[in-house]
């Protein structure tokens, strides 16, 4: 009786149809929302709305969208309610039609935690295989390589039984699941029994650079490495059968790589050249301060923009590795100069970032020593808040 009563007195509330829709090869949101039974004009309206927050070209196959459609009685036509699509794992798009008709968009951010990760792994035949096995994420390991490039040449400098470990930071939902790599926040590479260690470490100005042990930038004025080092065929493999073309009189370091790599400026510098130029194929050349050039040559092509005179900062990206000129299969040809005569690239190491003293070297030291504890933890995650602390509060009276 109590129920009868109750569905009585209920309104007759529209119903909610859900759709779940996968998006198909060459989908549009525009046809996927005609053929899934939206008005067009509706269509037009939706899309325009979620626009601000979601590119609609970068739809992707496969992606899900979940479609809600109200049948209102007695006519039971599906008409648009509302929809969710998930652009990437981070967040979600909410669009419903309100009371005036007009269509509302929103954006969800799905809850995020860091958590902290320690890697070791032993170099068997390339970095990049090592840190693969290791579980480590790509964008850690470019991290660690664009920072240790000023100091190693990895495809002369690993060889088989070297080592590093790494700490660092990934991104997982409330599940657990990952999402991204975080920071980089200590790594250290064993070469030859000769560990080279650097830490992340933010300084009381708020400054956040990669130091070595001693509390000095790890930047230098060149790099040793200016490539995408994560593709590069380093390992004893390449030590055993040495590239094609290298002799001792070689004048610069050949870096075999997959055609298309990116190729860094190894400095701030002003390009003289950008060309082709003999032998080197494509050739460019940068001016740096104090006397500096570098040379690259072979390149496929250059990157938009690269032309003489124009102005680089160290790291950009001038070209791609190709096999143009006189070569025997896509490598870069990395030469440096001094004075017009050319050295060792691997010889010039010179600071050019930020030297820590006094009071900030021993808050950097306090927090090395941390991160080194930390490290010895089989599980790096409980001493995580004080860490945090340790970093985020510039006068914490434990380093006073
Ligand atoms: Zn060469």
């Amino acid at each position: 009786e109590a129920d009868a009563n109750d569905k009585k007195h209920m309104p007759l509330l529209p119903k909610i149809v859900k759709k779940n829709i996968t998006v198909s090869p060459g989908d549009t949101l525009m046809e996927l929302f005609v053929r899934e039974g939206i008005e067009r004009t509706d269509a037009y309206s939706i899309i325009s709305s979620l626009s601000d927050l979601f590119n609609p070209r970068q739809l992707r196959q496969g992606q899900e969208i979940i479609l809600n459609f109200e049948t209102p009685p007695p006519s039971g036509t599906l008409f648009f309610h509302s929809l969710t699509l998930a652009p990437d794992l981070t967040r979600e798009i909410q669009v419903t039609r309100s009371s005036e008709g007009t269509f509302l968009s929103k954006e969800v951010l799905y809850e995020l935690e860091k958590k902290r990760v320690k890697a070791v792994a032993e170099i068997k035949s390339s970095l990049y295989n090592a840190a693969l096995a290791a579980d480590i994420p790509v964008e850690i390991l470019i991290k660690m390589i664009r920072a240790y490039s000023y100091d190693v040449d990895f495809q002369r400098d690993i060889q088989s039984g070297d080592s590093f470990e790494a700490l660092y930071e990934k991104v997982v939902d409330k599940n657990g699941n990952f999402i991204k790599g975080g920071e980089l926040l200590y790594a250290s590479l064993n070469t030859s029994g000769n560990p080279i260690t650097i830490y992340r470490y933010q300084a009381t100005d708020g400054e956040i650079d990669m130091y070595d042990a001693k509390g000095c930038s790890v930047r230098k004025t060149l790099m040793v490495t200016p490539i995408d080092g994560a593709r590069l065929s380093s390992g004893y493999g390449m030590r055993r059968h040495p590239i094609l073309g290298y002799t001792r009189m070689h004048k610069g370091l050949d870096f075999a790589a997959p055609s298309g790599t990116p190729i860094m400026a190894a400095g701030d510098g002003v390009i003289e050249m950008a060309g082709k130029k003999g032998g080197y194929g494509n050739y460019v050349r940068i001016r740096h301060a104090n006397g500096y050039q570098t040379v690259y040559g072979h390149m496929k092509k250059f990157a938009p923009g690269i032309k003489k005179g124009v102005r680089v900062k160290q790291g950009s990206i001038i070209g791609y590795v190709g096999s143009t000129g006189i070569s025997t299969g896509p490598h870069l040809h990395y030469e440096v100069l001094y004075n017009k005569e050319n050295v060792n690239p691997a010889s010039i190491k010179t600071p050019s970032g930020r030297i820590l003293k006094n009071d900030e070297l021993e808050r950097f030291l306090l927090f090395k020593q941390e991160v080194e504890t930390l490290c010895l933890n089989e599980n790096p995650e409980p001493p995580l808040n004080e860490l945090n602390n340790l970093q985020a509060n510039n006068r914490s009276p434990v380093l006073d």
